[in-house]
């Protein structure tokens, strides 16, 4: 069994998919072909903004738009205590300073209210200059982009989605990846929408945000790539990646998305009753499931249910297993505040096998090894 099964998905996409890889072969464009424009156009009219800059990968997306908004020393970055390592990472390596704030429990994502007191906390003590936020849709559920972009802007800060895992969820009917003042994604090929290799992008509606970013993913480029006048790096979507995903891109609007979604209906419905807590989507919220993420009571229990799972031929995951303000990297240039909520979910999370191609078989047989392990 496959936790994420994209040896399917080749499968049921090979004509395309090898097609519109041969052309890119052929046609020797393998830097910014056709094939990228046509993507950035397509993604922004998908996400519903203005501009879509691809880059390498959803970490570099991240610093983009931090680099854009000119972060660094002396900064405060606000971001989630639970999280993939990079939501911290970018901030730390551009020389600013990571506050963690604590999610919710029944999301998995950012708390407004434990935002507020970091933010709060960071003002009094007075010697980090506040200066963007970061929330997460975290396995795929957009974050409460409402709720803490109304706190961003009451204290002036950046507004940056993290939507590395959320590409095809919806907030109120808009997508992610049009909440914040940019947008980061990730066509990590077990993402939502991924590609076969590295590949992300930035999504703004802001005119120089998207030509700051331009300018920065190519050298700190000019008027020419030859003139250069700021530091950049050198971060691209190959055009063979743009092909992929626009092949993926059809079959992700086609049925994918809504495929995935079933899945999680199964679930629900094969795992209703068991004594563990099943993730939730709150009314007005759709998720793209990036991850179907179970909570069980204690981390005794998720370990031997892991091992269980395991013994049985039922891959899982634990993401993740450590909150940000715990690692190591981060020690000495960090802050944070109490993260309560981060720290159980930590001990408790278990993630199981879950993509579009997921059969109502492949479901009842993990429900059935969830069965057993729990009650082994
Ligand atoms: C995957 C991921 C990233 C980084 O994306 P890459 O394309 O792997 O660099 C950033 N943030 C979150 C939340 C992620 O899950």
């Amino acid at each position: 069994m496959q936790f994420r099964d994209l040896k399917k998905q080749y499968e049921v996409l090979r004509p395309q998919m090898d097609a519109a890889m041969i052309e890119v072969a052929a046609s020797s464009a393998y830097i910014g072909g056709p094939q990228v424009k046509t993507l950035e156009k397509r993604l922004a009219e998908y996400v519903g903004v203005k501009h879509c800059i691809t880059c390498g990968n959803g970490t570099d997306a991240l610093q983009l738009s931090l680099m854009a908004w000119g972060v660094g020393p002396g900064d405060a970055v606000f971001v989630p205590d639970f999280t993939f390592f990079a939501s911290g990472e970018v901030v730390s390596v551009l020389g600013a300073t990571p506050v963690f704030y604590d999610v919710c429990a029944d999301t998995f994502n950012a708390d407004p209210i434990s935002l507020e007191k970091a933010i709060i906390a960071v003002r009094k003590e007075g010697k980090l200059n506040p200066k963007a936020v970061i929330d997460v849709d975290l396995f795929g559920l957009p974050a409460d982009h409402e709720n803490i972009a109304a706190v961003a802007e009451f204290y002036g800060l950046f507004f940056l989605e993290d939507a590395a895992q959320g590409f095809g969820g919806t907030l109120h009917g808009k997508r992610n990846g049009a909440f914040g003042d940019a947008a980061a994604t990730s066509f990590f090929p077990a993402k939502p929408v991924g590609c076969y290799g590295d590949g992300g992008a930035v999504f703004t509606n802001s005119d120089d945000t998207a030509a700051l970013i331009r300018s920065l993913c190519v050298h700190g480029k000019g008027s020419s790539k030859y003139d250069n006048v700021r530091l950049g790096m050198n971060s691209r979507l190959d055009t063979i990646q743009a092909a992929i995903l626009h092949v993926k891109l059809d079959a992700f609007e086609k049925y994918e998305l809504a495929d995935v979604n079933k899945a999680a209906a199964m679930y629900n419905e094969a795992l209703a009753g068991l004594d563990v807590i099943l993730p939730t989507v709150p009314e007005g919220w759709g998720s793209s499931w990036a991850q179907y993420t179970l909570r069980l009571s204690d981390e005794a229990r998720r370990d031997a249910v892991q091992a269980s799972l395991s013994e049985q031929g039922v891959p899982s995951m634990v993401y993740y297993p450590k909150p940000m303000h715990t690692q190591l990297a981060f020690e000495g240039n960090r802050q944070y505040v109490p993260c309560p909520v981060t720290e159980e979910l930590c001990r408790t999370v278990l993630s199981l096998p879950m993509h579009p191609y997921l059969d109502a078989e492949t479901v009842s047989a993990v429900a059935e090894a969830l069965k057993k392990a729990l009650n082994g």
